[in-house]
């Protein structure tokens, strides 16, 4: 029943089950629901914000009826399209269910609704000393259940792992309104099949998370951080080497190429000497007296490839470390007007042939693609700057991101490391899944959606 508007009887269930300030039906208020950070826009049928699971099953129980289409949102933040109803729909805002339920200082667990934003959750741990790790650098403004959707990545990955190994269990409302529980408070369990794992990135396609069970770790006490320049992007992956050698698993280690260096001194963004081409931003954490020694264990091993400078940052002086990091995307506009953000993932080692492989393409299409990103996991963040209302310049643009593509997949990568596939690169998913793979998928997929309700119309 894909019709362009609801009928009366539709918009009829809708305001029985949501009161009026949480059943947006007009164009003006629905406008913000209709696109995400992809930029890419459709206009949904209806935007519904519940307040609990009963209101969302029975709306998925009317919608599986209806073979209506439901797209679940919390921030919009997904660079990816994700929430785009592409497929006339409801769309579903989760930023209503945003409590946290316990926080449990002897479990080491905290159950919250999914619409909480990521670093409220941080900040509500750090108060009781637990810490809760996954880092999107989108955390202060994107969700906990947008982010077990995407599966988020982060800044912290390479120490304590991406968001779904923090996910212990959760609560989902499947289409036809069956309430699903998942897991629970316990680190470990082993009983019966993984579905909660099955939810983490598995975005929108499954059901609606209402409830999480999180893990928690005690809090680190303290960090410091170092930011690294270097002569060369090989001379910055042998900075990297140096580290693993030494023994040390920093808390982050992100990368940063020589286009995002010129993109950051053009906006004054870089406190680095022009001769700096790669930079390295390192953190270590832990308890006072093992960051003092972690510093010092990281400031040798860097010192023995000689790096053109190194920055040291404690306390107030960290936080300007990592504004440098937080600056990279608004500089990016420095360079043009327009980007298509790529998050290509390679094994660890194959970094440095990526990121000059990259460069090669860069220089051959005349456009400008800053690499940077989080190299402990071998994530490279490829952002192709370009002006979209110059033809020619979107087609080299097109060009260079297929192009990236198929360089991941030939270095034994991923086309996606943590923002998923969604609409912008659905058309790329059968270069990297097989057609075996797709099956099983599709298999699963059936079971929890028969109908095929869930977040049509995008790629895996
Ligand atoms: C500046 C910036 C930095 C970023 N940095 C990172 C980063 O470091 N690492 C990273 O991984 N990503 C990053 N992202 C991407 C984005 O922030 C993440 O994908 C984030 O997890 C999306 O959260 P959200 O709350 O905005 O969810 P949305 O974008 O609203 O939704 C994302 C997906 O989750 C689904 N969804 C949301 N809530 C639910 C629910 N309750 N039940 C079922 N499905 C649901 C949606 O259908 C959609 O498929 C960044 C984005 C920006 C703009």
């Amino acid at each position: 029943m894909n019709t362009r508007e609801l009928t009366r009887p539709q918009k009829q269930f809708l305001s029985g089950v949501f009161p009026e300030e949480d059943c947006l039906l007009s164009p003006e208020r629905m406008a913000a629901f209709s696109t995400d950070g992809s930029r890419l826009r459709a206009m949904p049928l209806a935007v519904v914000r519940p307040e609990n699971s009963e209101q969302v099953s029975e709306l998925l129980r009317w919608a599986h009826n209806e073979r209506m289409p439901i797209y679940a949102r919390a921030r919009g933040t997904g660079t990816v399209g994700n929430t785009v109803p592409v497929q006339p729909g409801i769309v579903v805002s989760m930023l209503r269910m945003d409590r946290i339920l316990d926080m449990n200082q002897s479990d080491f667990v905290a159950e919250v609704e999914p619409g909480m934003v990521t670093a409220d959750l941080q900040a509500a741990a750090a108060a009781k000393g637990m810490f809760y790790p996954p880092d999107p650098a989108s955390s202060g403004f994107s969700t906990v259940g947008g982010n077990v959707s995407t599966c988020a990545g982060g800044l912290r990955a390479i120490k304590y792992g991406v968001t779904r190994d923090y996910v212990l269990g959760l609560e989902a409302v499947l289409p036809g309104g069956r309430i699903l529980q998942t897991g629970g408070r316990t680190h470990k369990d082993v009983v019966g099949l993984d579905l909660t794992r099955l939810f983490a990135g598995s975005a929108g396609k499954l059901g609606i998370i209402t409830r999480l069970t999180l893990k928690l770790l005690p809090l680190p006490e303290a960090t410091a951080s170092l930011l690294a320049g270097f002569c060369s992007i090989n001379a910055a992956m042998d900075g990297a080497a140096a580290i693993f050698q030494a023994g040390i698993l920093p808390s982050a280690l992100e990368f940063m190429d020589r286009s995002t260096l010129n993109a950051l001194r053009e906006a004054g963004s870089s406190p680095l000497p022009d001769t700096v081409q790669a930079a390295l931003l390192i953190q270590t954490d832990g308890s006072e007296q093992g960051v003092a020694l972690g510093l010092n264990r990281l400031e040798s091993a860097l010192k023995r490839v000689t790096p053109e400078r190194l920055l040291i940052g404690r306390g107030a002086d960290e936080k300007q470390l990592w504004d440098v990091r937080r600056s990279i995307s608004p500089a990016s506009f420095k360079l043009r007007p327009d980007k298509m953000g790529e998050d290509i993932a390679v094994p660890r080692g194959k970094v440095a042939s990526a990121v000059e492989a990259v460069h090669e393409i860069s220089a051959r299409l005349n456009l400008p693609i800053m690499c940077f990103g989080h190299l402990g996991d071998g994530n490279i963040h490829v952002n192709i700057m370009h002006n979209a209302s110059w033809p020619e310049e979107l087609a080299h643009a097109q060009q260079a991101k297929e192009e990236v593509f198929r360089l991941a997949l030939s270095l034994g990568g991923t086309i996606s490391g943590e923002h998923g596939t969604g609409l912008t690169k659905a058309a790329f998913v059968d270069q990297q899944l097989g057609s075996n793979e797709q099956d099983v998928m599709t298999g699963i997929k059936h079971v929890f959606d028969p109908h095929g309700i869930m977040n049509p119309g995008k790629g895996w």
